[in-house]
């Protein structure tokens, strides 16, 4: 089927069985997106014409009364005519390749119970060009994939570092942890997504939930190390300390640069931690909204867990953020074997 997309005029075709979001990345077009399982709901744009379908059932991100207005899911929706669909701005974030490769798991190691660092190495001649913040996907059998950041920063891309907290009962982390160790051989794709660092002197607010550290680290590391000089302030949420599971090196960071400053924010902790003056108790999100009244002079930069991106997206406008300037990736779940 044949896609338009207003108000770039920009024209692509799906195939079968491909959601409208997968055959406009395909064909270099980058529309707005995260999650790419239904739920974040980034990826939302107005249909003017044609018709779609969800094989996989409603998707969770759209209410019905948007999907009655006309609203549709990108990620999820398949074109079963020609359409030409409204979509947000969208932003040329990268001029990279997104590539297929092989690549082998060159160490792994335990960063907390239930966090493992993974260095994959790429294949010698391969080039592998991303921007801070971006993800890859390993790719399974039967179709499936499952979604990582990226940690290591573009200026340190020989061995891409990867986060991969344990989900119980998950087939692909499940699987890391039991037993694929160094030289275990994984297909990814990449790089893919827009949650990307972008060079300002303005200052900024980063957060992270969990594992939401992975492409904060690499948006970090390339802030402190490549960019323009800003004042930084990195919130990191987690449940108990040991989750915070590279707080010394942050801390190193945050002595070596006067411009940032870190609060850790524990939700599970006894006040013997809290006590000690280095963490904030509660959610992180309501820290950052605790201690910045006014959001407006600032750019926010967020990964982590569905419920903790949701609640930014809902709160922080009302304290003055503008829209484009919330930047965000939801660590959603892949779509079900069935969906996938
Ligand atoms: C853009 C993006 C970037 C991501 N980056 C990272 C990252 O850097 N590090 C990281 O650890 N994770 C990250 N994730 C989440 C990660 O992709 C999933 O945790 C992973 O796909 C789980 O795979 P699995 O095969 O082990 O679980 P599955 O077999 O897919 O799931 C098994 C069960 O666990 C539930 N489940 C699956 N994932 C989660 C989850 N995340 N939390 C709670 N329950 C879950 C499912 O509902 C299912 O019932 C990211 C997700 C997205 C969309």
């Amino acid at each position: 089927m044949k896609i338009r997309v207003l108000p770039s005029g920009g024209v692509f075709h799906t195939e079968r069985d491909e959601s409208v979001l997968a055959a406009a990345l395909r064909s270099h077009i980058n529309l707005p997106h995260s999650c790419r399982s239904g739920h974040c709901a980034s990826c939302r744009a107005q249909l003017v014409s044609g018709t779609v379908a969800y094989p996989d059932g409603p998707p969770l991100g759209l209410t019905a009364g948007e999907a009655a207005a006309g609203m549709v899911l990108l990620c999820r929706a398949r074109a079963t005519s020609d359409l030409v669909v409204e979509a947000r701005a969208v932003h040329p974030v990268t001029d990279v390749e997104i590539k297929s490769l092989p690549c082998r798991i060159e160490t792994r190691e335990l960063l907390a119970p239930d966090v493992l660092r993974l260095r994959l190495r790429l294949p010698a001649v391969e080039s592998f060009r991303f921007q801070a913040g971006q993800y890859l996907d390993v790719l399974l059998e039967g179709g499936q994939r499952r979604s990582f950041s990226i940690a290591s920063p573009p200026h340190d891309a020989a061995r891409l570092e990867l986060h991969v907290r344990h989900v119980p009962g998950g087939g692909f982390t499940g699987r890391l942890f039991a037993h694929e160790g160094p030289g275990a051989l994984l297909r990814i794709e990449g790089p893919i997504g827009q949650f990307v660092y972008t060079e300002a002197v303005t200052p900024a607010i980063f957060i992270a939930g969990g594992t939401g550290f992975a492409p904060v680290k690499s948006m970090l590391r390339h802030a402190l190390e490549r960019a323009a000089p800003r004042d930084i302030w990195f919130y990191w949420g987690a449940r108990t300390p040991i989750d915070l599971y590279e707080e010394p090196l942050v801390r190193e960071w945050a002595a070596a640069h006067p411009r940032l400053r870190f609060t850790a924010v524990l939700s599970e902790t006894g006040m013997d931690a809290r006590g000690a003056g280095r963490h904030a108790g509660g959610w992180v999100h309501e820290a950052v909204l605790a201690r910045n009244p006014d959001l407006s002079g600032f750019d926010v930069y967020a990964a982590g867990p569905p419920a903790m991106i949701e609640a930014i997206r809902a709160q922080f406008p009302a304290q003055g953020l503008a829209a484009d300037r919330l930047h965000f990736d939801s660590f959603d779940y892949a779509p079900r074997p069935a969906q996938a």
